[in-house]
């Protein structure tokens, strides 16, 4: 990274339910960390956690990383697709449902809603899966309009959600 770039922090959420989540996790965090123009700061543990919304599916394996980056938030998201499509090449050869979701949850202060891009992530709030992990990292994070994370983990604690031991 330059010494006069712009730097900016971004939360990344990660998460994989198929195809050795675990690993998915591990090798995304470490394509993060070989981001262009970025480094990453910190990552959080492993969490396993129970499907939200669609039940007959695996337990998700799931993470945060703090990154700092010159990235705009658009070329970031474009980066992190890439990584996404990447993975799900292995997916599709195996015929399988998608192996890694990358999210920018947050991105310094910035809103964002536009066609392709909503920032602060627009779920991340209601999701003990995101919430717990960032808490582990960013423990004074502020969600705006939305309070403290431990306010809001708590309004999740009927999510199932535990340290992966992996
Ligand atoms: P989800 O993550 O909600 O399960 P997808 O990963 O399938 O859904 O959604 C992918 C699309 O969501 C991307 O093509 C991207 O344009 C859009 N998107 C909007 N806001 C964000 C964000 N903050 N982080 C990542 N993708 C986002
Ligand atoms: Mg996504």
């Amino acid at each position: 990274m330059s010494q006069h770039g712009i730097n900016h922090k971004a939360y990344i959420g990660l998460g994989s339910n198929m195809a050795d989540p675990v690993a998915q996790v591990r090798e995304a965090l470490d394509e993060l960390a070989h981001l262009p123009s970025s480094r990453l700061l910190a990552v959080s543990s492993l969490y396993r956690s129970a499907p939200v919304g669609k039940l007959d599916q695996p337990d998700f394996i799931n993470a945060v990383a703090l990154i700092e980056t010159e990235l705009t938030p658009q070329d970031l998201l474009k980066s992190l697709l890439e990584i996404e499509h990447y993975h799900g090449r292995v997916r599709e050869y195996r015929n399988g449902p998608r192996t890694l979701d990358l999210d920018i949850l947050l991105y310094d202060d910035l809103q964002c809603n536009d066609a392709h891009l909503t920032l602060p992530h627009p779920r991340m709030h209601q999701r003990a899966f995101v919430l717990q992990p960032l808490c582990e990292i960013a423990p004074d994070c502020r969600l705006a309009g939305h309070g403290t994370l431990a306010e809001l983990l708590k309004e999740c604690s009927g999510q199932q959600l535990e340290r992966a031991l992996e």
